[in-house]
């Protein structure tokens, strides 16, 4: 789990493998996630199967295939997915629960995030759990950083 969090990382979007429901652009992610978060049993699965994350938030599609024909949606994953329209709860960091008003409240009320800050020590201290946490499959810092970017400061 050791490069999970490096922040450089460039979000892997497939060009190829279009969402089968809104056919728009998903991420590719591993499918340790992908068995993390969903309810269905996928150990038969082989790990070569390329499984992505459909990134649009209007669409309740979370994850699909390349190659079977079924995709997983909202109701059938273990955690809210905190970008899509719909989740109840929009958690931005799944490894210690802040949701998207924790962080931009944290930030009107600090002046800075003391969130970001928190988690990028605990990311230091090799504590958090992306990989089986997020549903990205992936570190949250930047989607903090898009938050603050988006919500509160607005360069
Ligand atoms: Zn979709």
């Amino acid at each position: 789990m050791s490069d999970c969090c490096s922040v450089s990382h460039k979000e892997k979007i497939s060009t190829e493998i279009k969402c089968p429901t809104c056919d728009q652009e998903g991420k590719q992610v591993e499918l340790l996630t992908i068995r993390a978060m969903t309810r269905r049993d996928f150990t038969h699965y082989s790990e070569l199967i390329p499984g992505f994350l459909c990134l649009n938030p209007d669409d309740s599609t979370v994850y699909y295939f390349s190659n079977l024909d079924f995709t997983v949606n909202q109701d059938n994953v273990v955690t809210d997915i905190g970008f899509k329209t719909n989740a109840k709860t929009k958690t931005i960091c799944y490894c210690f629960r802040h949701t998207k008003q924790d962080i931009i409240d944290d930030y009107l009320k600090n002046g800075k995030s003391n969130i970001e800050i928190d988690v990028r020590q605990k990311v230091k201290d090799k504590l958090c759990t992306c990989e089986v946490s997020n549903p990205k499959g992936k570190c949250c810092l930047g989607d903090i950083r898009t938050v603050i970017k988006e919500e509160v400061v607005h360069d």
